[in-house]
């Protein structure tokens, strides 16, 4: 086999065998092809696309280039969620503990944030002493003694997509179907999981702009999990206002607070429900969406999942103190952004608010900046709300004067005023399994 003929076969529209997929994914992660044949070969991609059995064996080829967790050795299925990632999304923190609380054990591997604001790892550094750095036996036994783990991604897991979603980076190749949905799932399969529940997320805060897009990748990665035998459920979901009303990483974890006591905000729950369900249908505790939503609520309800999320971040070394009393430290310069009109918030755009969240020092500009976990941006009045002048619509976090005055400039852009209201709508648009 040559890779030059690979290159000339999807080029013209060809499909690829499962051979040809494994000389390719082993001969490039073991340093026989050059970049620069994997770079033609990523933009043949592009272009020509890839039948659905070719992006799950794609994805087989890359789960299988390091190392995999066994977690199947006991009785219980595992289930992951992934979320295609947006501005405020704390979603991990508060659907793992209801799942696992509700008898479905989750052992999840985690990212750190690069861009606006911080992943779910950085948001868990967020709580004093918290460990994201368990070895592989300690994360699965914790997850066979407490029902669940939230650990950072072990640096040998799915060596394929490090490098190859490193060199997509650099020849405008990441925004490929086939290409992101086997990145995705292979990262998913090696991690052990027998069920998989995504959110793909779209609009000015997400990755995929385009709602018909995200679905085009929705249906690609469940056609994944359904051609390698993993139950995988995936939602729809917006992404054009931040989720919830915290942007930053303590201000999320006190916003996963108090989701978890009862009181967060409509849209965050809707998703949170929607998502911690469809993992208790997929995990095979409910039979229907009516069911696994009982479920879910009674959990919140009768506070089981609140003490789920205490005996995680106690396991894990976190501060129970502090998250019991709401401690965590915000940033100390503090500045409200007021309304220049009376009316309706009409639109909080998730993009601007998530670039301001960053420009406040929540969110890592190269991999090397150091996140302010303190800094962001608090939501006081979310779209359909009455404003009036001189009210303040904004919070900002920041330790740094003239990071609030940067943020001051951005802030007006972030939110449009009109003049009729509306009521709440809908997160979740559309499930596809
Ligand atoms: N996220 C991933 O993990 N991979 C992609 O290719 C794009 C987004």
């Amino acid at each position: 086999m040559r890779m030059v003929d690979l290159i000339e076969k999807k080029r013209d529209g060809g499909t690829f065998s499962r051979g040809e997929i494994r000389y390719i994914i082993n001969g490039y992660v073991g340093g026989k092809i050059p970049d620069y044949q994997m770079s033609a070969w990523a933009m043949t991609v592009f272009y020509s696309g890839m039948a659905n059995e070719e992006i799950a064996e794609l994805t087989m080829a890359m789960a299988e280039s390091g190392e995999q967790l066994q977690l199947s050795s006991s009785d219980k299925l595992f289930v992951d969620k992934h979320s295609t990632g947006g501005v405020g999304d704390k979603t991990t923190l508060i659907v793992v503990p209801i799942v696992a609380s509700c008898g479905v054990p989750v052992a999840k591997m985690s990212g750190r944030g690069l861009g606006n604001t911080g992943g779910t790892i950085d948001k868990l550094e967020a709580i004093p002493g918290f460990n994201v750095e368990l070895s592989v036996n300690e994360f699965i036994s914790q997850v066979n003694r407490i029902g669940m783990s939230v650990i950072s991604q072990t640096g040998n897991m799915v060596p394929a997509d490090k490098k190859l979603y490193a060199l997509r980076d650099v020849t405008a190749t990441v925004n490929s179907i086939p290409l992101i949905a086997s990145s995705i799932m292979s990262k998913k399969i090696a991690a052990g999981a027998k069920g998989i529940v995504l959110d793909v997320k779209y609009g000015s805060g997400a990755f995929m702009p385009d709602e018909n897009k995200a679905e085009e990748l929705a249906r690609t990665m469940v056609g994944i999990g359904k051609n390698l035998g993993r139950n995988t459920v995936a939602l729809i979901s917006d992404m054009s206002q931040p989720l919830g009303r915290a942007v930053g990483n303590s201000l999320e974890i006190l916003e996963v607070i108090d989701t978890l006591q009862g009181n967060g905000p409509k849209d965050l729950l809707e998703v949170c429900i929607e998502l911690a369900s469809w993992m208790l249908i997929v995990g095979g505790k409910a039979n229907n969406i009516e069911e696994a939503e009982k479920l879910v609520n009674d959990s919140l309800a009768n506070g089981k999942a609140w003490r789920k999320f205490l005996e995680f971040v106690s396991a894990q070394n976190g501060d129970i103190k502090i998250i019991e009393g709401k401690k965590l430290k915000l940033a100390p310069i503090e500045e409200l952004i007021r309304s220049k009109e009376n009316g309706f918030i009409s639109k909080i755009d998730a993009g601007k608010i998530g670039k301001l969240a960053m420009v406040m020092g929540a969110g890592r500009e190269t991999k090397e900046s150091i996140i302010d976990f303190g800094a962001g941006v608090y939501i006081l009045k979310k779209p359909g709300e009455k404003v009036t002048i001189g009210e303040p619509v904004l919070k900002l976090y920041s330790s740094d004067t003239q990071e609030i005055a940067n943020g001051c400039n951005l802030a007006g852009e972030a939110f449009v005023i009109g003049q009729k209201s509306f009521d709440f709508r809908k997160m979740v648009s559309k499930i596809i399994s």
